[in-house]
């Protein structure tokens, strides 16, 4: 077989208007609703048979168009296509849904499994990585692909279903780090289900001032002191029900309202900041967290601006917390977003260091104040001997750049001790205070005094 399809076009008569309406233009596969109706033709004569839908999509392909330029990006996705059609007897179509997600039906052989055909998928995948990876010196290049099954038990699926399905396992593929490769299964639509659940319901719960602001001391390791406070947000249902961030914030990051939360708790802060300032009471430096979600739209500077001319409160009474996976997504846009918080006098912290991939050679070239140690290296009770080493590590080439360091997580004394003989100049975690509500945490400022 050729190289890829529009070479095979080539050689051929040239094709006709409609002909050409009916491709892709940059790889020359059907477009995708010629697909759907090949799909759909393909389902009605099923038979016995069973058909595979094949959905994938490149992760980090972005880094190729934004480093070696579309050209480059283009020739990536027309090698894809090329691997896709080749010596496929069992192919019923395939066609690019848009930018670098495909989709390819097949008839499933009788020789496999369900399961084994993921699993043969996957090692397809894995020799595809590994021959783009070096072709396109990127080292981070993935393929992630979710796999729908029609058998005769299913037939009456339709076929936008059915690839919505596959699409749908894609996604739960793309989430994992390393399993990049599932198979539909009907649960995966309980997650949706509860996705819309709440997201539909994050206007009114806004509205209705459902969401409230908890906040965690932050200590002082050399004198115990209270120095500042993570701002840690909650949400109260009307029927008096707690839902966690973790349960809603990875949701709201895809629908996008997490820009609207996060405003709704800068504002909270600000104003409680403001009330204790204009009360004369004493008041510590609140630290909010930054969803990478602002790094697409970046009003978040206005709006911080906007918050200061409002609450009229030092500058240096607030600070943002970024976790170290946004510097890693973008690292020019995460750079500009420091140096505009920066700008407005804000000291910047590089959240869940340590979490994921490491950024050691980002923290050269980031101006950040304050290092934040992921709580996994504080997981045990007792002490890990390597993660006793990582910590001093890291605490000690902090103080060589003069970034200041903070341990979270902390929950027991011998941590909170190692963290001071190893000189960690701040401590969070549950051993002094879980994250309270403001009235308390007042009350913890007032006592402290
Ligand atoms: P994070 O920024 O890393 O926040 C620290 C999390 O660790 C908090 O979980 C806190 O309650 C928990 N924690 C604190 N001390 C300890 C300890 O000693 N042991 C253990 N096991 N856990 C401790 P929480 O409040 O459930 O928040 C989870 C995550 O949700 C946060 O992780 C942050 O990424 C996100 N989040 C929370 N509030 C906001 C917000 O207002 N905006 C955005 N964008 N994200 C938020
Ligand atoms: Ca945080
Ligand atoms: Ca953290």
């Amino acid at each position: 077989m050729k190289d890829s399809l529009i070479e095979q076009t080539n050689d051929q008569e040239p094709l006709t208007t409609e002909q050409l309406t009916m491709r892709d233009f940059l790889t020359g596969l059907d477009r995708y609703e010629v697909f759907l109706e090949k799909l759909e033709k393909s389902i009605e004569e099923i038979g016995d048979r069973r058909i595979s839908i094949v959905y994938t999509d490149i992760k980090y392909f972005k880094y190729i168009n934004d480093t070696y330029g579309y050209q480059v990006g283009d020739a990536l996705l027309k090698d894809f296509v090329a691997e896709m059609v080749t010596n496929n007897e069992n192919l019923i179509c395939c066609s690019r849904v848009y930018s670098d997600n495909f989709v390819a039906a097949n008839f499933l052989s009788n020789e496999f499994t369900n399961e084994e055909f993921r699993d043969f998928i996957h090692e397809i995948n894995l020799e595809r990585e590994a021959k783009f990876r070096e072709k396109y010196l990127n080292s981070r290049l993935q393929f992630c692909t979710g796999i729908s099954i029609i058998d005769k038990n299913s037939r009456s699926l339709d076929a936008e279903t059915a690839v919505s399905n596959a699409n749908l396992a894609r996604k739960v593929a793309k989430e994992m780090d390393e399993d990049c490769c599932i198979l539909f299964d009907s649960s995966m639509m309980e997650g949706i289900k509860r996705e819309v659940e709440i997201t539909s319901r994050v206007p009114r719960a806004i509205a209705n001032h459902e969401f409230m602001v908890y906040y965690q001391p932050k200590i002082e390791t050399e004198t115990l002191r209270l120095i500042g406070a993570e701002a840690l947000v909650r949400w109260q249902k009307p029927d008096g029900s707690f839902i966690y961030p973790d349960q809603f914030i990875p949701l709201i990051e895809r629908s996008g309202q997490v820009v609207d939360v996060d405003y709704y708790v800068y504002r909270e802060a600000f104003k409680f900041v403001a009330d204790r300032l204009a009360a004369g009471k004493n008041i510590v430096p609140i630290s909010l967290n930054v969803s990478r979600i602002h790094l697409n739209k970046m009003h978040i500077l206005e709006y911080i601006q906007e918050l200061f001319d409002e609450f009229q409160i030092p500058s240096g009474m607030i600070e943002f917390e970024l976790t170290e996976s946004i510097y890693l997504d973008n690292t020019e846009r995460a750079l500009e977003l420091v140096k505009g918080l920066h700008k407005l006098g804000t000291r910047v912290s590089m959240d869940d260091f340590g979490s994921g991939y490491s950024s050691l050679n980002l923290l050269s070239r980031l101006p950040i104040d304050i290092i934040k140690l992921d709580k996994v290296f504080l997981k045990e009770n007792a002490l890990q001997e390597s993660d006793k080493i990582i910590i001093s590590c890291v605490v000690d080439m902090a103080k060589r750049l003069s970034i200041t360091s903070l341990c979270e997580g902390v929950e027991t004394l011998e941590q909170s001790d190692y963290l001071k003989e190893v000189g960690c100049q701040i401590q969070q975690g549950f051993y002094f205070s879980r994250p309270i509500p403001q009235k308390e945490f007042e009350e913890f400022m007032d006592q402290k005094k």
